[in-house]
């Protein structure tokens, strides 16, 4: 049996070239970039006003007040966004001009709206302004030439805008792994059928799948395969040509009819570990196959969504090319004493409450890994350490969070 900092290592050990593809945009999101983005042009292209208002001369209206206001003629074009304007601005002129629209020749600023009346053909102006001012101007934002996003970055919302107004339809992006996921037992049923005595529910493929999806990936659900060796193994030797990550939950413990070992076995997969020091998860198994990766995750539900969290997870992240493969950690304090078995690591669901802007967890209650509403009502999971036992009240631990 190894211990989960081992095993961790071992999951992670591999080094990964990621493959490449061409996505739209918006298809980038949370995905890691492989190319950097370098702009074509300035961003903006032109100067252009900041408001809607006038473009004007800050000399014309230097002194303007309230009470003495300064008095401009209108030209005879206005600006709407998208315009060009033709006309030059001559001393003592102004023209309407509105947000985006391009600044006119002979014009140095633009006075806000709010701050001017218009009368017949003049305008009345109540403040001064200096040159520059509410004018946005070429290439303040973005210079030509400029990176703006770089390789191996991680795309956020900001960014797709970004490349949207760099004129990047598409982007290159580090593929993320196929993911297939299997679940065994010969007492599974199909979420749609009733139950009966000595049948349950498969929930694990579900509750994995979902696991991949909230990564914004896509995952591939065999549904659920008999205790038999035979079946086990084409299922398996299937499922591994289609993926690169195969998560089997249930069978790969010691009981008689546990077969997934000896179908990974049969088809040549190489054992890495089998046995972590954990609660819940101890019989976790790790396989690797030519460069797939095979996780023979415990079928207890718990046991498979927090080994999911432990390795999966975080392998998953790392071929696509993340930077911060894991869920952020906060130190926490205990709300009330656990009772701990020391000499292995525990991992305990709990609800995260801040108090006088510190962090307090509490258990969730029941830490069955058969107790799957224990997941429900996690924010996050407590690591107690393998050298450490009972946790006192107020004590600090490390908590991932699971939740916003
Ligand atoms: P196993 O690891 O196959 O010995 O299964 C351990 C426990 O998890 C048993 O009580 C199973 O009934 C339960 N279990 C296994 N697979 C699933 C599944 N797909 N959905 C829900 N429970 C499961
Ligand atoms: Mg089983």
């Amino acid at each position: 049996m190894i211990s989960v900092k081992k095993a961790k290592e071992k999951v992670l050990e591999t080094k990964i070239i990621s493959r490449k593809k061409k996505v739209q945009i918006l298809d980038s999101l949370g995905f890691v970039l492989a190319e950097d983005i370098v702009s074509k042009d300035d961003i903006p292209v032109y100067d252009n006003s900041a408001m809607d208002g006038f473009a004007i001369r800050a000399l014309d209206i230097k002194g303007a007040e309230k009470n003495y206001p300064v008095r401009l003629t209108l030209s005879s074009e206005d600006i709407p966004a998208g315009k060009l304007p033709k006309e030059k601005i001559n001393p003592g002129f102004c023209t309407p001009i509105m947000t985006g629209a391009s600044i006119p020749d002979g014009c140095d600023a633009v006075i806000m709206k709010e701050d001017t009346q218009r009368e017949a053909n003049n305008v009345l102006i109540f403040k001064e302004c200096q040159a520059g001012e509410n004018i946005r101007n070429r290439g303040e934002d973005i210079k030509r030439g400029e990176r703006v996003l770089a390789k191996g970055e991680t795309i956020y919302p900001a960014d797709i805008g970004v490349m949207a107004s760099l004129g990047f339809s598409e982007v290159l992006v580090n593929c993320a792994p196929a993911v297939g996921i299997i679940a065994t037992g010969d007492e599974l049923l199909e979420v749609g059928k009733d139950l009966t005595i000595g049948m349950v529910r498969d929930s694990n493929s579900y509750s994995l799948s979902a696991q991949v999806k909230e990564m914004g990936i896509e995952y591939l659900r065999y549904g659920i395969v008999e205790d038999d060796l035979k079946t086990m193994t084409k299922n398996i030797e299937r499922a591994l040509a289609e993926n690169d990550i195969l998560i089997l939950s249930g069978g790969v413990s010691v009981g008689d009819y546990d077969f997934v070992k000896d179908s990974l076995n049969n088809i040549g997969a190489k054992q890495v570990f089998w046995k972590v020091n954990q609660k819940p998860g101890k019989p976790m198994a790790f396989y690797k196959y030519n460069d797939k990766f095979i996780f023979g995750l415990p079928g207890n539900p718990v046991s498979v969504m927090v080994c999911f969290e432990i390795y999966v997870r975080p392998l998953i992240r790392k071929i696509m090319g993340h930077k911060n493969i894991n869920r952020p950690v906060i130190l926490a304090r205990a709300s009330h004493d656990f009772k701990n078995k020391k000499g292995r690591t525990n991992f305990v669901r709990v609800v995260i409450e801040k108090k006088d802007g510190q962090c307090f967890f509490s258990s969730t209650g029941l830490q069955g890994s058969g107790i799957l509403t224990s997941m429900i009502k996690a924010d996050g999971i407590a690591v107690f350490p393998e050298d450490i036992g009972d946790v006192k009240k107020d004590s600090i631990v490390e908590v991932f969070l699971l939740k916003e």
